[in-house]
């Protein structure tokens, strides 16, 4: 997918391939260069839905579909997610070409309906199976546990995606690889992925025969659950066929309970990455005997020495309907802040994307580091921990030096000068803005 060569795709197809309703003709690509960057382009329909979510709530049910702090660490958590892909091609396609060019058995026609028809089911069922195992192994399970630790269910649940999770999902995708093109492969894996988003929502119920063949709101909302009914259930990316046919459906019943069975209570973004990793390495070493470390990692999250491979249904907390999620205690003012600092980031986040192929490979480095720093200082702050005022201040001295040595360029062109008197003048303007920052900066933290 290279972003010089690509076409936009237009308003229609836009709201299409939200929904799959791609026809082959208009998504069949000889190379993959020619490949467009649909997930890119679908930022802004990504944003409109979640709006009209918002709006269709407050219509229907008087009260949005979730929580800013929550809603906030999912967007955080989605962006996190795509950040490698600003270095390099993602390993799900670069394993893909590698197996392509070398062992590849029979080469079907690219242009080909058929072809298209057969790779659609090709990557679905890749997907059931990546994601069942993904819930089965623990070791792949900590990846896949980000998109789980949302304890609302709403269109930006979706967007909460790991940055571990492609180092173990190419593999159910390899043997596509065998005979089917990487430019029709390529297209297929983003539309299986957004197809996704929209089934991330409270505000449809049921789709009568729809909900046969494909996967829809209700089924993923069972997926999502920590219901014991819920657990290890509804694995499919497009069509539920997968569940029906490999005995792991289950239809919504009583009120699902969504979110970790162990809630991580944090809006930390390094830590809803990556803290079942930790977690998988201490227990990795305080488990006696080389079988038991070995299927510490191999085997389900819930098993232990003396259990079943996926441990044991009763050991799964129930719910009683009554579970309160966790919820960031900040006041209004910095919430307000928060956002603010979020949509900026969000800006600045397109902007690099949209300007990867001129900046050099520093720039690029240091702003991948800034967001990330930014991501990090918003969830100190929504978690209210007792450093965040100490890293929003150098955060924003970060920016500051960003600015300074041209990583950056302002958004407001008018901003500029003001930036420029602040930045050229002399080291003690620094430390006094320092010190003014952090003043200002825990005056607010204490204050709420
Ligand atoms: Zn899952
Ligand atoms: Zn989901």
């Amino acid at each position: 997918m290279n972003p010089e060569a690509q076409q936009d795709v237009s308003v229609s197809q836009g709201i299409r391939m939200m929904f799959y309703m791609m026809k082959p003709n208009e998504t069949s690509f000889q190379t993959l260069e020619e490949v467009p960057d649909y997930v890119k382009q679908a930022t802004p329909f990504f944003i409109s839905l979640i709006l009209l979510e918002l709006v269709i709530s407050w219509f229907l049910k008087g009260k949005p579909p979730g929580r800013l702090d929550d809603a906030l660490t999912s967007i955080s958590a989605g962006i996190f997610s795509r950040l490698p892909s600003l270095f390099s091609r993602s390993i799900e396609l670069t394993t893909y070409i590698y197996i392509w060019e070398n062992y590849r058995l029979i080469s079907l026609p690219w242009h080909s309906p058929w072809t298209w028809y057969l790779t659609f089911l090709g990557v679905d069922f890749g997907y059931y199976w990546f994601h069942r195992m993904a819930h089965e192994v623990n070791i792949m399970w900590a990846g896949h546990q980000t998109h789980h630790s949302s304890e609302d269910y709403n269109l930006s649940t979706a967007l909460r995606q790991s940055v571990l999770q492609i180092y173990t999902s190419w593999i159910f995708y390899s043997p596509l690889a065998l005979f089917i093109p990487p430019s029709v492969y390529a297209v297929h894996l983003q539309f299986n992925l957004l197809y996704q988003f929209w089934i991330h929502t409270e505000v449809i119920n049921n789709l009568g025969p729809l909900e046969l063949i494909i996967n829809t709101p209700s089924h993923h909302r069972v997926h999502h659950g920590r219901n014991r009914y819920c657990i290890d259930k509804n694995y499919a990316g497009v069509l539920i066929i997968w569940d029906r046919i490999f005995g792991t459906f289950e239809a919504e019943n009583e009120k699902v309970v969504y979110g970790l069975t162990h809630p991580i209570n944090t809006f930390e973004p390094f830590k809803v990455q990556f803290h079942h990793l930790v977690y998988i390495w201490t227990t990795f070493w305080a488990t006696p005997g080389f079988f038991n470390k070995f299927s510490v990692i191999f085997k389900g999250p819930g098993w232990g020495p003396g259990k079943p491979r996926l441990g044991l249904s009763e050991e799964i907390p129930e719910v009683t309907g009554e579970e309160v999620p966790f919820s960031s205690s900040v006041s209004h003012l910095l919430r307000i802040y928060a956002v603010v600092q979020s949509v900026l980031m969000l800006a600045f986040y397109e902007e690099t994307f949209a300007d990867k192929a001129a900046l050099s490979q520093v720039t690029l480095l240091l702003r991948v580091g800034f967001i990330i720093l930014t991501l990090t200082s918003i969830g100190f702050l929504l978690d209210q921990r007792p450093k965040a005022a100490i890293l929003e201040t150098v955060r924003c001295l970060g920016f500051l030096m960003l600015y300074r040595f041209g990583h950056l360029k302002p958004f407001i062109p008018s901003l500029s000068f003001a930036l420029e008197l602040m930045i050229q003048g002399r080291e003690d303007i620094m430390a006094k803005s320092f010190r003014l920052l952090t003043y200002s900066f825990q005056n607010l933290f204490l204050s709420t």
